[in-house]
């Protein structure tokens, strides 16, 4: 086995325990480049990477390594900051390099609170990192975005992505504060894809496509919210292309954050999906209890108002896959005391928690028709294809999920679950439900889909 098989056979087992947004920010351009009486060197490209190996995935790498050796040999491995030795990537199109800066007025961007934000860079005051909680689930995005601040242009770009309400906006605003602090002078602009989009149109329309250009491909950070929205905009595309060619080759700093990773977003352009992938891809994904429980705590701290640990406890298995509406729940549970005047108590949150749950009462008005609907457009197969006959992994694994949501979310029988599913055996929904929960157990991308999945779920219905 050449040291270069070692490393391909060792990836493959790393793959399979990390989720694929892991899995690609870390291992790209990585290569053994010594093994010496078992003692491995592995090469990374950059002291970030090379840090998060010694400090969170060295026993991982260990482990496949020694898995992988068949012979045992590997005792030791250590990390060295080296590039590979390939031909140099594609740099895409070469466009003009912008002239000498010119001032941009003072940027614009629009979120969903305007009136929060500050003046001068539409950045929301409350999204800073010293207010961003950090758990398992965000501290690789966390930990990225901290990395380009200190180093512009070195991750480039950062792409981010999760479901909604995991705080993307937070991380992407909380870069923009700090770039900002550091030096006053440096131009950044937060953008909604949506916005990137509506001023470029406007642009055209009144010829004023140069101001635009100019602006936008003279700033030192720009920052994308819900790139996702993208999706079908071809001359939309287009553009934003070249403002990416323009920036990235004056090695200014590009973030973009999104539903879900480039390649997952329909109707884009090849290119532009592998220039989202050029830097770094992270993601962010629903936040554990402890997480939920201190980001609890913060909240009411920023409010100043006092909720003991248990009770914010309770609050937070409340609600547990979005953090905008465990903050919403929040919300309303202080409001609700402020106004009858009452100290929190047990009793009190217990009670309002639970109205609140089954006042949303989503999960009541789920139908399998939304279910269906919704994982045959998440894997973007035709539903009658999912509901066919044909056993092909691309259609049984979709399938499967089907039948664990049904039974998951709607409390269907297996007969029932059988029948919908293009009238199938109930043990066929029984090995569908059980594999799927065994599955979950090891697959943190079937979780992260399943996430998504559910989010999606109820905020259709
Ligand atoms: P997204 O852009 O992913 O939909 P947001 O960034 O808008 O999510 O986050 C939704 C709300 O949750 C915001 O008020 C944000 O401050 C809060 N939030 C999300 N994650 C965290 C976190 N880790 N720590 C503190 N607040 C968070
Ligand atoms: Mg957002």
């Amino acid at each position: 086995m050449t040291t270069h098989e070692l490393w391909q056979a060792a990836l493959g087992e790393l793959e399979l325990s990390l989720s694929k947004a892991n899995y690609t920010t870390w291992f790209r351009n990585t290569f053994i480049s010594a093994f010496d009486e078992g003692r491995i060197v592995v090469s990374v490209p950059n002291t970030f990477t090379k840090a998060w190996f010694e400090k969170k995935y060295h026993v991982a790498i260990l482990k496949a390594l020694q898995n992988v050796a068949k012979d045992g040999g590997v005792r030791e491995v250590h990390y060295k900051v080296e590039l590979k030795p390939t031909v140099p990537q594609d740099i895409g199109t070469p466009i003009g390099i912008p002239s000498a800066a010119t001032p941009v007025a003072a940027a614009s961007g629009a979120d969903e609170e305007a009136s929060e934000t500050t003046k001068d860079f539409s950045l929301n005051p409350r999204y800073t990192f010293e207010n961003f909680i950090v758990g398992k689930t965000n501290e690789l995005a966390h930990a990225a975005a901290l990395a380009v601040t200190e180093k512009p242009g070195r991750y480039n770009p950062l792409f981010v992505y999760g479901a909604s309400g995991l705080g993307k906006t937070h991380l992407l605003q909380a870069i923009g504060h700090k770039m900002i602090a550091m030096n006053p002078r440096t131009k950044v602009l937060y953008v909604t894809c949506e916005r990137f989009t509506n001023e470029f149109i406007h642009a055209v329309r009144n010829g004023r496509g140069k101001e635009f250009k100019d602006t936008y491909r003279n700033l030192d950070l720009l920052l994308v919210d819900d790139f996702q929205f993208i999706s079908g905009k071809e001359s939309t595309q287009e553009e934003f292309f070249h403002t990416f060619n323009a920036l990235h080759q004056c090695n200014k700093q590009i973030i973009l954050s999104s539903d879900r990773p480039p390649k997952a977003i329909p109707d884009i352009e090849q290119r532009l999906v592998s220039r989202c992938e050029w830097g770094m891809m992270v993601d962010v994904s629903a936040p554990e209890l402890e997480t939920r429980v201190a980001i609890l705590e913060s909240k009411c701290k920023e409010k100043h108002y006092e909720i003991p640990r248990d009770m914010l406890s309770l609050v937070a298995s409340s609600v547990q896959s979005n953090v905008r509406e465990l903050e919403g729940t929040l919300n309303k549970i202080i409001a609700y005391h402020q106004f009858k005047n009452i100290k929190p108590s047990m009793e009190s949150i217990r009670e309002l928690v639970s109205t609140m749950n089954s006042a949303s009462g989503s999960k009541k008005n789920l139908t399998p028709k939304d279910l269906l609907d919704t994982v045959a457009r998440y894997y973007d197969i035709p539903l009658p294809d999912l509901l066919g006959k044909c056993r092909e992994k691309r259609l049984s694994f979709p399938r499967q999920i089907i039948m664990y949501l049904m039974r998951e979310e709607l409390n269907s029988s297996y007969p029932a679950i059988g029948k919908i599913i293009g009238g199938r055996d109930h043990t066929t929904a029984i090995h569908a439900f059980t594999k799927i929960k065994n599955d979950l157990k090891e697959d943190e991308r079937l979780r992260h889909d399943l996430n998504l999945i559910r989010q999606r779920l109820y905020s259709a219905a």
